[in-house]
């Protein structure tokens, strides 16, 4: 919707303060000349949430993303979702048309396919974690074709449930894999992923990429530790511009400008590939 303002996006979380998106998404509007567009942090309690997104639409907002902890409720306030937002059950992207309609997607799910280096179809991936990411990642690389994808959690039965109802196979150790997701939140607090997690650091190098959603400033101890080993890696923040970028063509109807995208954060310079719907290298640098 066009208003006197603008037209608005915006990024529904709680805390949401830390959120690299509006930075993201405001270089990316720039880029493409949306100069009336703004995008914009939503802080929203729980409580709020849902009167907070059936308001947006009447204050000019065009969609929203949504992060923690708001991804499952968001699909639940949707009029209409994706099929892989449903068999996914978390939405992080919402467009908004008329007469009410909100549209619920789910853009981590290609994002992660996306930033894989190479096809997953008939290869094998390890998931680390039962939550909300991790459902997207094995949703995502079994619609892709993976051959198996095995889920280790620290909470086992999470990880059978998880099997149970997106398919999988529920894992108690690091088999060797083509692809290794870390889905947990280990990391986020600089711990060790070599103690919380069943990894050891020169075992990294039997897997043929490790990918990490987490990520920080100076890159996560996963992903070092693997590119020390000449493992490829592909790091959070590398996932956070490819769903990003999805997400903003959903929004503008418009390519995304992904290297501005990267540029914006700072630590991408020129790197190839995660290009929305299309597979490149997609492999992050360390830190920058
Ligand atoms: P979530 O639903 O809360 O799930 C957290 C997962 O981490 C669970 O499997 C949990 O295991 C596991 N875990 C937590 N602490 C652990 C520990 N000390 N040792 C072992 N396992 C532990 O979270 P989520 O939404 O899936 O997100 C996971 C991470 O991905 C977060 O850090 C988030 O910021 C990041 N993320 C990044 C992107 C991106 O664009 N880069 C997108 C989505 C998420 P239990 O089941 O045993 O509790």
């Amino acid at each position: 919707m066009i208003t006197a303002r603008g037209t608005r996006l915006g990024v529904l979380g709680w805390p949401v303060a830390h959120s690299l998106s509006p930075r993201i998404h405001n270089a990316a509007l720039a880029a493409v000349g949306r100069s009336d567009w703004r995008y914009q942090l939503l802080p929203a309690p729980g409580e709020l949430l849902a009167e907070i997104i059936l308001a947006l639409p009447g204050a000019g907002f065009a969609g929203a993303n949504v992060t923690i902890p708001h991804k499952l409720e968001a699909l639940a306030l949707s009029t209409r979702a994706t099929a892989r937002a449903r068999a996914i059950g978390a939405a992080n992207t919402l467009t908004f048309g008329p007469g009410g309609e909100i549209v619920a997607d789910n853009t981590d799910a290609p994002a992660l396919v996306a930033a894989l280096p190479f096809a997953i179809a008939d290869r094998t991936a390890l998931v680390l974690g039962a939550g909300g990411s991790a459902r997207a990642a094995v949703w995502a690389l079994l619609d892709a074709g993976a051959a198996h994808v095995r889920v280790w959690n620290r909470t086992p039965e999470r990880a059978r449930e998880l099997c149970a109802q997106l398919g999988g196979e529920p894992e108690t150790s690091a088999r060797p894999a083509d692809v290794l997701v870390n889905c947990t939140s280990v990391g986020l607090d600089g711990s060790s992923p070599f103690t919380a997690l069943p990894l050891s650091a020169d075992g990294l190098t039997d897997f043929g990429c490790v990918v990490d959603l987490v990520y920080a400033p100076a890159g996560t101890r996963l992903i070092g530790a693997a590119r020390d080993r000449g493992v490829t890696a592909v790091d959070g923040l590398e996932l956070l511009i490819g769903q990003g970028a999805i997400a903003f063509e959903r929004f503008t109807g418009t390519p995304a400008p992904i290297e501005v995208m990267r540029a914006s954060v700072g630590r991408y310079k020129g790197v190839a590939g995660a290009a929305p719907g299309g597979r490149g290298a997609g492999v992050a640098h360390a830190s920058g």
